[in-house]
């Protein structure tokens, strides 16, 4: 029988819900919109929905086209293409009186164009609906055809934010499809198309890495112009996923966050509990001082 590692305390939190919170869920549902808060179960909801105004939304449907052994969204084929969810997603943005918005999709491999012109469309909704809203994107790497990438970026988003999710030794066994080099030259584009946009990137920490290989992983995206770094405990979903090899301690994510931040990233969020989309708002106002 596999050995599964005991979680350590620092990860046993509870959802916090409340009322403000049950009333987002249920227009979420209304809209037929999908959050990566409310599916990944994310224990930062409370914090980020009701505090940060922060919410992270997941557009093109909720059926992705891969299948990364460490994600619970659900593969198969996804349904048609849906031209009304950008305004939906701009009129939930409102009524959440977001402050900032990270908008992300499965990959949609099954499209020619990787589903950017919705996505875009989405930005320029949100803009239109919400001009104070900071807006940050988190497209796949779309199939690695930059006409793609260019049409999500002359959208002008504040932050493009693409992940590398782990080490490049570990990429094969981890992600679906994507690679290592694909993802690095994915950013590159983005910072060359559009210098002025910040760039950012996460890493899942806990999937047998070694502290050397984040190293090479942090020097990787630095050499392709990313400003922003998150780490976070990686955790497994379900037993069908990945399991965890390790969990690293809050004082390592503290370590590994000086590391980053001598390395040159302008701002970098690392702790257990850390998720792509965490403290986003922070980062948008230290990327652009920068
Ligand atoms: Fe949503 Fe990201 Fe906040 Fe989690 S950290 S609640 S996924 S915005
Ligand atoms: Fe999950 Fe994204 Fe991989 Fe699809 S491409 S399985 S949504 S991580």
């Amino acid at each position: 029988k596999e050995q599964h590692l005991r979680k350590p305390e620092w990860l046993k939190i509870k959802l916090n819900t409340n009322e403000h919170y049950t009333g987002l869920k249920k227009m979420m549902r209304e809209k037929q919109l999908h959050t990566v808060c409310e599916e990944a179960r994310c224990p930062n909801i409370h914090e980020c929905w009701a505090v940060r105004r922060t919410a992270t939304f997941m557009i093109l449907g909720d059926v992705c086209t891969r299948a990364c052994r460490f994600c619970a969204v659900k593969t198969g084929l996804p349904t048609e293409l849906d031209w009304q969810e950008p305004e939906r997603v701009a009129e939930s943005v409102r009524l959440m009186n977001l402050k900032h918005v990270v908008v992300t999709a499965v990959a949609r491999d099954d499209l020619k164009d990787g589903g950017a012109a919705v996505f875009a469309e989405t930005v320029r909704a949100i803009r239109r609906k919400n001009p104070l809203t900071t807006i940050e994107v988190l497209p796949s790497d779309m199939g690695g055809v930059y006409e793609n990438l260019k049409t999500l970026m002359d959208a002008r988003p504040d932050i493009l934010n693409h992940n590398i999710e782990t080490v490049r030794r570990l990429t094969p066994r981890v992600r679906a499809r994507a690679t290592y080099e694909r993802s690095l030259e994915f950013l590159r584009r983005a910072k060359e198309m559009q210098p002025n946009i910040p760039t950012k990137s996460s890493l899942m920490v806990g999937l047998g890495e070694t502290k050397e290989e984040i190293l090479e992983a942090m020097e990787d995206l630095r050499a392709v112009g990313v400003n922003i770094l998150t780490i976070g405990q990686y955790l497994q979903p379900t037993k069908k996923h990945l399991k965890v090899e390790k969990y690293y301690h809050p004082h390592e994510f503290m370590e590994l966050k000086e590391i980053a931040l001598a390395k040159g990233f302008s701002h970098c969020e690392s702790g257990p509990l850390v998720r792509s989309s965490y403290h986003a708002d922070e980062q948008v106002q230290s990327a652009k001082a920068n």
